[in-house]
């Protein structure tokens, strides 16, 4: 295939950018193959990790430091291969197989849906965290109900938090709010913790850490905000109520392989099922890392498996007779290039419009215009997954003025927030008139919605605010 032609479809995909994608896309470049790469953000559920111990060749390393280093090697691949990479800020939301062995995929961007073609597709689009399903869970998320410390900890300055689960998330989620709430309360269904056994021994010894052994949460209390946890006695069966603030579930995640249940095979619990090689059901699809069935969910084997499947995926492409395109996928795939790199220059124009303090309490809150306030942190995965949509509800409402509210910018404002308002989260989306809140959104998994129904739909509720 010339080069020409090659730049019409892609030789190879690769659906999320955590460990396992980032690692397959270096040995796809430098194999100077066609690649696209698609992604809400850059580094998975890294963003949300205090600190890795357990990484090779390095004792410890923080979130924050892992994370910018897989931003940094990811702008460098951009840098060195600018004619084998194209990059997507989205999410597939389907995959199917097309004629010619080609997959045909559709993803969404800030921009709506876009097709293109590839020859083979890596999945690497790992999990998220699972709230508890239990009354009260789900109406409180973003109101005391957190997941992940290393973003949300903040917001907990002195209070009472209970984190439910026994794993590693619980663990290190423990760790991280120490460091802020007054007392973290640890509620385990089993006898003693299930994670990493260093790590279970750093949060036994802290002082403000109080341990509930052999019980369950079976409701979250509060309306506003949360004001407790009903627990059982797995034992005894008694029940009672402990008073906390914030709640923070680590109990595991949900793979994300939705997009590709139709293409590939899963099992029960929706992982994708893959041999050692991370080969799926399919010819020419790879899964690899936390969203197949493969035990231990660790960054060192997502990175491995990515490795791998790359390395296969290279094999298999070169082994394809040279076929010239179908009409459509040669439509499909240019205009989606030249819609992506109009996006990718305008969005690097746009910086998130901060106030200050003292804007805030003066104008914002009396203001008479309607105001979309979205409450952020820096180095937030939500956050950054959320920015596109933002921007695009900006442009098309005019008449409404957009703000964000960030915690290192914005102490007073945040303080503020957190203490009269009790939001609990980032990102947490406030329509806001004349200081009164008119109304408030906050799903980590659904930006795009969330931001639609507040610049679209008639209030509810209106609320004094302070
Ligand atoms: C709190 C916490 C602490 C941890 N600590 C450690 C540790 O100390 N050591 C260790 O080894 N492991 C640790 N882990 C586990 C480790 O983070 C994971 O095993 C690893 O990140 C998995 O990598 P992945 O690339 O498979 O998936 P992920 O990291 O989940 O990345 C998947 C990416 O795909 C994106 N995506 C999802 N859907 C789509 C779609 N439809 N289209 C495109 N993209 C999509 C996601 O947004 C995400 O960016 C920790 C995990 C958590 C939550």
């Amino acid at each position: 295939m010339d080069s020409a032609e090659k730049k019409k479809l892609y030789d190879v995909a690769v659906a999320g950018l955590g460990p396992a994608g980032l690692s397959a896309l270096v040995y796809l470049l430098e194999a100077h193959l066609n690649v696209i790469a698609v992604g809400p953000e850059v580094g998975g559920q890294i963003n949300n990790t205090p600190e890795i111990t357990n990484w090779p060749f390095i004792p410890t390393l923080s979130g924050e430091a892992f994370q910018k280093a897989m931003l940094g090697f990811f702008e460098n691949l951009a840098l060195k291969f600018p004619e084998y990479l194209t990059t997507v800020t989205g999410s597939i939301s389907s995959a199917e197989e097309a004629t010619g062995n080609l997959y045909k995929v559709t993803a969404e961007t800030g921009d709506g849906s876009a097709v293109f073609f590839t020859r083979a597709l890596i999945i690497a689009t790992g999990a998220a965290r699972k709230n508890l399903l239990v009354p009260g869970a789900e109406e409180l998320q973003g109101r005391g109900i957190a997941f992940c410390g290393t973003c949300d900890a903040p917001f907990f300055k002195d209070e009472t938090v209970a984190v439910v689960g026994g794993g590693n998330t619980a663990l290190e989620n423990i760790l991280t709010l120490t460091k802020y709430a007054r007392e973290v309360v640890a509620v385990i269904v089993t006898e003693d913790f299930t994670g990493n056994p260093d790590l279970k021994q750093r949060v036994t010894n802290l002082p403000h850490v109080r341990i509930i052994r052999n019980t369950e949460v079976v409701e979250v209390i509060g309306s506003a905000s949360v004001t407790g946890i009903r627990l059982r006695d797995l034992k005894t069966g008694r029940d009672w109520m402990e008073p906390v603030e914030g709640v923070f579930p680590s109990i595991g995640a949900t793979v994300n392989s939705q997009p590709f249940a139709n293409l590939v095979e899963t099992n029960k619990f929706g992982e994708i099922t893959v041999g050692l090689l991370g080969t799926t059901s399919s010819p020419g699809v790879w899964a690899v890392g936390d969203v197949t069935n493969l035990p231990f969910k660790q960054i060192g084997i997502s990175t491995g498996q990515g490795i791998t499947a790359a390395l296969g995926a290279i094999g298999y492409v070169e082994s394809l007779p040279l076929v010239s395109p179908c009409e459509e996928c040669a439509e499909a795939s240019e205009s989606f290039r030249e819609k992506i790199l109009t996006k990718q220059k305008e969005e690097e124009e746009l910086a998130y419009p901060d106030v200050s303090d003292e804007q805030f309490f003066q104008e914002i809150l009396t203001s008479a215009t309607d105001t979309l306030l979205m409450v952020r942190i820096e180095g937030c995965g939500d956050c950054k997954a959320a920015r596109p949509h933002f921007f695009e509800a900006q442009a098309k409402n005019p008449s409404m003025r957009f703000i964000t509210i960030e915690w290192e910018k914005n102490p007073e404002a945040m303080n503020w927030l957190n203490e009269q308002e009790k939001v609990r989260a980032a990102p947490t989306f406030v329509k806001i008139h004349s200081g009164v809140e008119v109304g408030r959104k906050v799903d980590m998994e659904r930006p795009k919605e969330m931001i639609e129904a507040l610049t679209s739909t008639e209030p509810s509720e209106p609320r004094k605010l302070g």
